[in-house]
């Protein structure tokens, strides 16, 4: 066990499978760990439940987490679903994380971290001032009954990008009128042919985007079409030629599926109509329903009325009012730490096959800000590539560069 990290106080904020590794990970340096989240622990992945995850068991584990749990929990090769993966893993290993000593605390979110005694713009460790180094980091915490402080010496900022919606309008924008039609817009992937079936076996939905989760919508759309549902379905995607990258002999056997699914459903498919080429111009109100104005390439626009539902599929970003008082330097297009940012744009940059990434080093980790850490999906700010594997990894560095 590592002596550089014993009686060092950390926070990890987020309980999804990364921010439980990190405590796992720190806890096994020696470190004292305090994880906090905002609602109970795997939450945002509870969320989308009823999706099967492209990567195996294999694949969606931490090193340490299995450590602790001594096996995986499930045959290596099989792809969970996010509900069984909660579970299955991330709830047990909460359980066997709080036998060793770590303090999870559930229904707590953090609002904003800073440091006890200083302020954004003092102390640049550029010009040689190492006072930040020293000054204790101070985080507000709302819940579980009522606000404090907590106070940590190294933070890790695992809140992923769930809770943080793009917005459906044209340039990334809240479209006009998109506020106002909140009621008819589902901002998270619903459980199509589950929970969710009567919102959508009838009337005129819409789906709005063109990654993976758009295309998971899609495809529980028409399954339920084929099972018997009566929506008459609509797909916005801003690609005048969209198509579904595939890639020769794919292991992710779930993505390579889905992408030549939604291959053929891009050549014509009964009951979807195509908008490609196409953003949201405004929405509108009348009659129950709502009315999506739409400009193609050309600028010229065309109506989308009567819609009963729209998915918005438009991605995710990162919450950074969280850690707005420290010195964190930030990608002006991704809105990921910035090392990590141009060392990933230098490698390509979004696109292609996620799987074929390779780790840029612990270095890029770093920030202006001392001991404070973005890690997981929330370490790529509105990518969309990041892997639950990749995360790890960025854990175990991050503990070596803290001493452990
Ligand atoms: C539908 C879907 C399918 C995916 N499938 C795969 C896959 O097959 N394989 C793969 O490798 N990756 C997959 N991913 C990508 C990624 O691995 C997941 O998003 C994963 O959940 C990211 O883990 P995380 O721990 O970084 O963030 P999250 O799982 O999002 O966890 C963040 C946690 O932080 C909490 N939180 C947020 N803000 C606060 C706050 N202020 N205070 C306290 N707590 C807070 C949240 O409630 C949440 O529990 C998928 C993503 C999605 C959306």
């Amino acid at each position: 066990m590592s002596e550089g990290l014993r009686g060092r106080r950390v926070a990890v904020i987020g309980a999804g499978p990364v921010g439980l590794e990190a405590a796992a990970r720190f806890a096994e340096a020696g470190a004292s760990v305090t994880l906090l989240e905002q609602g109970l622990v795997g939450e945002a992945v509870a969320a989308w439940g009823h999706v099967r995850l492209f990567s195996p068991w294999k694949m969606n584990c931490g090193p340490s987490g299995l450590r602790l749990l001594g096996a995986l929990p499930a045959e290596a090769e099989a792809f969970p679903t996010g509900a069984a993966f909660v579970a299955d893993y991330l709830h047990p290993l909460a359980a066997a994380l709080r036998l060793r000593g770590v303090e999870i605390v559930e229904k707590s979110q953090v609002v904003a971290v800073g440091r006890q005694t200083l302020l954004k713009g003092e102390a640049i460790g550029a010009v040689g001032d190492r006072r930040r180094e020293q000054a204790i980091f101070r985080l507000i915490v709302d819940g579980p009954a009522t606000e404090r402080v907590l106070t940590a010496d190294i933070v890790i900022d695992a809140t992923g990008t769930w809770s943080q919606p793009n917005w459906l309008g044209r340039g990334g924008l809240p479209a006009p009128g998109e506020r106002l039609a909140a009621a008819f817009l589902t901002r998270h992937l619903p459980d199509v042919v589950g929970a969710a079936r009567k919102r959508f076996d009838f009337g005129r939905v819409a789906v709005v985007g063109g990654g993976y989760s758009a295309a998971t919508a899609i495809a529980a759309l028409v399954e339920l079409r084929a099972a018997g549902g009566a929506a008459e379905l609509h797909w916005v995607l801003r690609d005048p030629s969209p198509s579904y990258a595939r890639f020769e002999d794919d292991p992710l056997t779930g993505r390579d599926a889905l992408s030549a699914r939604m291959n053929e459903v891009l050549r014509g498919e009964a009951g979807v109509t195509i908008h490609a080429g196409c953003e949201v111009e405004a929405l509108s109100i009348s009659a129950q329903r709502v009315n999506l104005s739409l400009t193609d390439g050309a600028g010229a626009e065309h109506l989308l009325p009567g819609c009963s539902e729209v998915i918005c599929a438009t991605g995710y970003r990162p919450d950074l009012e969280l850690c707005r008082e420290l010195q964190v330097h930030l990608c002006y297009a991704s809105e990921g730490p910035m090392k990590l940012a141009a060392a990933m744009l230098a490698a390509g940059g979004a696109g292609g096959d996620c799987l074929a990434q390779e780790s840029p080093g612990a270095e890029v980790l770093r920030s202006p800000e001392p001991n404070f850490f973005v890690v997981g999906a929330k370490s790529y700010g509105r990518g969309s590539a990041f892997l639950l594997g990749m995360g790890y990894e960025q854990v175990e560095q991050v503990v070596g560069l803290c001493g452990g």
